[in-house]
């Protein structure tokens, strides 16, 4: 189990812990993160406020689409289909491009990104753990 120390440990990576994260940076602190989800983003970013946005547009696009003849565009009416899958994939790509855009943030900011569950363990210390990539099972430790 290794252990390294950083002033700040921010526990979550949604838009609480990375905006927390990119702050802490820019004013001069070693910033780590920690995330137990594969991706960065958090609710927000990965179940909420992005992905639900862009169902939403969709949904939007075909509603609208189904009343173009208000609007003197004529579309013949069987030709109007929503495509789940794609809806799906375009929502996906988003999602992705959002967590790969909060990914570079962290980078760009020299803030350590810890994957796994972190635990305060002790005033001071915070425990990784599962699939901890940054530095297996590793022991954070930040200045109280
Ligand atoms: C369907 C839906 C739609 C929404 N739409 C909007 C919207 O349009 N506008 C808006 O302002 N808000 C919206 N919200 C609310 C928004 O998602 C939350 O306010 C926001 O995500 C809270 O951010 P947070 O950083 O506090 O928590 P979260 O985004 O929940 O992030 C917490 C993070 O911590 C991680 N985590 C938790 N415990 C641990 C641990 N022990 N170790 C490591 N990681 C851990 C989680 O995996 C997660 O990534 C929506 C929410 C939902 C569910």
């Amino acid at each position: 189990m290794s252990t390294e120390q950083f002033d700040v440990t921010i526990i979550g990576a949604g838009p609480g812990g990375y905006v927390a994260a990119i702050r802490g940076a820019q004013l001069g602190l070693k910033v780590a993160l920690v995330e137990k989800d594969k991706r960065l983003g958090g609710t927000c970013g990965l179940r909420g406020c992005i992905p639900t946005k862009a169902l939403l547009m969709s949904a939007h696009v075909y509603e609208q689409t189904q009343h173009a003849a208000d609007y003197g565009v004529q579309i013949e009416a069987s030709a109007i289909q929503l495509a789940f899958a794609d809806v799906q994939k375009r929502k996906d790509k988003i999602v992705t491009k959002n967590a790969k855009g909060v990914e570079f943030l962290m980078k760009k900011n020299k803030v350590t990104v810890f994957n796994g569950a972190g635990r305060l363990a002790l005033p001071g210390k915070v425990e990784v753990t599962g699939g901890c990539s940054s530095r297996s099972g590793a022991c954070l430790t930040c200045k109280a």
